[in-house]
């Protein structure tokens, strides 16, 4: 069987992240060699140009003895059950000092700056890339990056000038780091996913929780529990609802919505450059992140009105004979095409037409039943999961099944009227049918474009 060496450290996952793992090792002098179950991982050329001495071993861990290992340094792409590795993940956990970390442990031990991070089943890019311009707008040195961009151990490479890392992390990278002491932690909220990873809901919250081990503040869910800190910590809570005392939340004013801190009103919901209910609660959550790092109001508030969105997160593409064509490719979970769904559907003169399906990593697609019928014309659903998805919606909506995207985009156009809103937020992972969601929200924003020029003009 083949050996890690004595006092080397093992990177285990050639991907995106275990590249990012291998070139801050190589700065720091460390000893490393690498581990990928796959027999030809995609980084490997890359790999080989940039470490030409480090060892690889390709197949399966369990022909590969890391019992003298230094440390085990683990991707966030791979499972912690998988054969061979699993039986040293629990190794020095009760010294408090694991054998087995990720990334961001890495990240902590050489980070000389404070972390403000954030985690959630959604939201996550959109707060954190809020948070980083806020940050500029402040006037800060700030790198952004994590599960977003830039991995988080290039950010120390690329800012060594930074005042503040600002990190969006998912629960793969928190279940490995011990002890992330954030100075302000945001855990946004919780819905299924990923549960083929963490076993059950109560263990996917467990890893999420991790983003709050040595934190100095939270930012938490209100009008969700499964989001605050299991042990005490100074917490500030934002909800969608009228705010109590110390909370962020919406309020109305004359008539008119306002994001609010307690009884101040701090800015009209109207002026967010981003649509729906689900954002503004995502610009509540920056908000109590920002107060607590010090900046400015006035900053905070400029950015709030700028940020445009990111792409593919309920992006207006065009407006085509009274239709708008809405791309929510990045919904690829329930929780978010319920957020979507409850975040446009109230704003709309007439109907939402919802295009949804593909890989439904088993979820209970049943919570879209009611705000479909409250808001729909019509789900169209397509994609490997369209029955299934089908099932948890008959009776409570017009349903169409059709083949693929481009299908369902000719029946939307059909039915369509005047004053709707036509939204892809699949509740699915895409890789049935595109290689992510990018490349599915590309395909829908192309025939947006094509039934464009077929019309003639743009409303
Ligand atoms: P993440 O990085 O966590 O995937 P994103 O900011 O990329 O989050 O948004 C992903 C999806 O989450 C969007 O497509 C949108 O439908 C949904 N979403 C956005 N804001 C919220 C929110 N506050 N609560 C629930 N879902 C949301």
């Amino acid at each position: 069987m083949r050996k890690v060496p004595k006092g080397v450290t093992l990177v285990v996952g050639l991907g995106i992240s275990g590249r990012a793992i291998c070139r801050h090792l190589a700065r720091a002098g460390v000893p490393f060699m690498v581990a990928d179950t796959r027999e030809a991982p995609p980084g490997l050329e890359d790999f080989r140009r940039a470490h030409p001495q480090a060892e690889l071993h390709c197949g399966a861990f369990t022909a590969l003895d890391m019992s003298e290992a230094e440390e085990i340094v683990v991707s966030p792409g791979v499972d912690l059950r998988t054969p061979g590795l699993a039986e040293w993940v629990g190794r020095r956990r009760d010294s408090g000092e694991p054998l087995v970390v990720g990334e961001i442990a890495l990240f902590v031990r050489a980070a000389r700056a404070p972390i403000a991070a954030i985690t959630g089943s959604n939201a996550k890019s959109t707060v954190t890339t809020l948070l980083g311009e806020m940050a500029q707008a402040a006037g800060r040195r700030v790198a952004v990056g994590g599960n977003l961009g830039t991995p988080a151990l290039d950010l120390l490479a690329e800012a060594p000038e930074a005042e503040l890392y600002v990190l969006e992390l998912s629960s793969f990278q928190l279940e490995t780091t011990p002890r992330l002491g954030a100075e302000t932690a945001a855990f946004l909220n919780l819905s299924e996913d990923h549960l083929d990873r963490h076993d059950d809901m109560a263990g996917y919250r467990e890893a999420k929780l991790g983003i709050f081990r040595g934190a100095r503040h939270a930012v938490v869910n209100a009008e969700d529990p499964m989001t605050w800190p299991l042990d005490p910590l100074p917490m500030e809570r934002f909800t969608t609802q009228p705010p109590r005392a110390g909370e962020w939340g919406i309020a109305q004013l004359d008539g008119r919505d306002w994001l609010m801190h307690g009884d101040t009103a701090l800015m009209a919901a109207d002026e967010l450059g981003v649509a729906g209910r689900h954002n503004q609660a995502n610009a509540l959550a920056a908000l109590a992140m920002g107060t607590q790092l010090g900046f400015s109001l006035a900053a905070m508030c400029r950015v709030l009105r700028q940020f445009k969105g990111l792409p593919h997160r309920s992006e207006l593409v065009a407006e085509v004979d009274g239709v708008r064509w809405v791309n929510d490719s990045k919904g690829t979970n329930v929780g978010a095409t319920l957020a979507a769904i409850a975040g446009l559907g109230p704003t709309l003169p007439g109907h939402l037409v919802l295009l949804a399906g593909g890989q439904g990593k088993g979820a209970d697609f049943s919570p879209l039943a009611e705000p479909l019928a409250r808001y729909a014309r019509e789900a169209i659903l397509f994609g490997a999961d369209a029955d299934r998805i089908a099932v948890a919606l008959q009776g409570r909506v017009t349903v169409t099944r059709v083949d693929d995207l481009a299908a369902a985009m000719v029946r939307a156009r059909d039915i369509a009227e005047p004053g709707d809103c036509v939204l892809l937020s699949p509740a699915c992972a895409s890789l049935d049918q595109f290689s992510g969601y990018p490349a599915r929200g590309e395909a829908f924003r192309r025939g947006v474009e094509r039934f464009v020029k077929e019309a003639g003009h743009v409303d």
